[in-house]
């Protein structure tokens, strides 16, 4: 194992900040009325304003045209093809400079496996149907959302209610589907449904993926879904009303679709580690400038042991997730199985990045409770993610299932 970071990646990395600190920091200057306060980012509704949405497209396309936007994504879908490990390093790298609550930064420079750009997941769509759609995400114009829980599935995904009923060369679907990240926003979906009742209540397939425009007639998105104190969301419920879906839309096979959610999941559950990692440091950093020019009692706190313990218990974190995050990437490249080591590094990452930005706030006092130093909005970020793609306590599950099986080698 070499964990020597190759230049080209290094390279990338820095056209990539380049790119954040003149081109999008200038749009966030340009624009700070309107991004600036969660009551004009938002409507009344709690979508995204227009203006805000016409921004974040501009940055993706503009992301696109410069190479980055589709740089990570699989070679056989036309992306660059850089690998897991640099996948890793580059999103770290990003979230490290840019910190947290940057909203025309964060899934929109480097997209989101689930929701922007070449999702793994479309590699099981239809090639001539991906034909039709696959310029327009590529460029960053239209997105996606990827909609797998509902009301009653979550972590027990069996428990789906949505149904796709066979109907010549189309399937009808009925049902709704909830915590849906950019379903408010997006311009295609993709859609997971029971297809085989019996299959399903036994846990052994029966779900299958179909992909879709959302201004398909009966699919609509009737409300979003405002979490930790913010004003409007990224998260969206979706129902679907006798939606009728050609077959050749299918995403894999038929009941088989758990399998191609999959992709999109661990592809997201490393990507997210990376994120938190990254924005474990941009904390970190802050922290360690703040403890070396605040005073106290005489001196600056860094010289207090009690806050020089919470930067080293920072620095401890943040060494062993980095090193678990690039060690699971090293697997994921040479193709060896890796589902225990992916949920232990989704995890422990989602909770490292909680113990950092909390002590981060600590050694700021006051000041770290305050909305203008961001570390506020990294705590709730943080806070979120071990929730999505599979809680802390189902990665658990996952890793000792892993090991009961006899998968208990590292
Ligand atoms: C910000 C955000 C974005 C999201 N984006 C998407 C998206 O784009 N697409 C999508 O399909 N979904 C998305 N989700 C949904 C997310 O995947 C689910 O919320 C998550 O899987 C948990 O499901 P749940 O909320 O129904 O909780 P539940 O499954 O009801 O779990 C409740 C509690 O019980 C625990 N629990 C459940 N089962 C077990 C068990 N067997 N053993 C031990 N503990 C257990 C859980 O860990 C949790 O603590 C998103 C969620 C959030 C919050």
């Amino acid at each position: 194992m070499n964990f020597d970071v190759p230049s080209e990646w290094v390279d990338f990395g820095d056209a990539l900040i380049r790119f954040v600190d003149r081109e999008v920091a200038g749009l966030e200057q340009e624009h700070r009325a309107l991004l600036g306060s969660e009551r004009t980012l938002y409507g009344e509704d709690g979508r995204y304003s227009p203006a805000v949405l016409a921004l974040r497209r501009q940055v993706r396309m503009r992301s696109a045209e410069l190479g980055f936007y589709t740089a990570l994504a699989d070679e056989s879908l036309g992306g660059g093809g850089l690998g897991a490990q640099a996948a890793v390093y580059i999103q770290e790298r990003l979230n490290a400079h840019c910190g947290p609550g940057r909203h025309l930064v964060q899934t929109v420079v480097l997209p989101s496996p689930f929701t922007n750009g070449l999702s793994p997941v479309l590699r099981h769509l239809d090639p001539a149907v991906l034909a039709t759609c696959h310029a327009a995400l590529a460029s960053g114009d239209k997105t996606m959302c990827f909609g797998l829980s509902e009301p009653d599935a979550g972590s027990d995904v069996f428990g789906m209610r949505t149904r796709a009923v066979r109907d010549g060369d189309h399937w009808v679907i009925n049902g709704s589907k909830q915590w849906i990240t950019n379903a408010p926003y997006a311009d295609y979906a993709m859609i997971f449904a029971v297809t085989d009742e019996e299959k399903a209540r036994a846990h052994r397939g029966g779900i299958t993926g179909f992909f879709l425009r959302t201004d398909t007639r009966g699919f609509s998105v009737p409300g979003v879904i405002p979490v930790m104190g913010h004003l409007g969301a990224e998260i969206g419920i979706v129902a679907l009303d006798n939606v009728r879906v050609p077959d050749a839309q299918r995403l894999g096979p038929v009941d088989r679709g758990l399998s191609v959610a999959l992709d999109g999941v661990n592809a997201g559950r490393l990507s997210m580690a990376a994120s938190c990692l990254g924005l474990a440091r941009w904390a970190l950093d802050q922290a360690l400038a703040y403890a070396q020019v605040r005073k106290t009692f005489g001196q600056p706190i860094a010289e207090h042991q009690a806050v020089q313990f919470m930067l080293a218990e920072c620095a401890m974190d943040i060494y062993a997730s980095k090193s678990m995050i690039r060690h699971c990437a090293w697997l994921i490249d040479e193709s060896r199985p890796a589902t225990k080591e992916v949920s232990i590094v989704k995890a422990s990452a989602t909770e490292m990045v909680g113990r950092v930005m909390d002590r981060a706030i600590q050694i700021h006092g006051g000041m770290g409770l305050t909305n203008e130093l961001r570390l506020e909005a990294g705590y709730r970020w943080a806070r979120t993610m071990r929730i999505p793609d599979g809680t802390s306590e189902i990665q658990r599950r996952t890793i000792a299932r892993r090991l009961l099986e006899g998968d208990a080698t590292f």
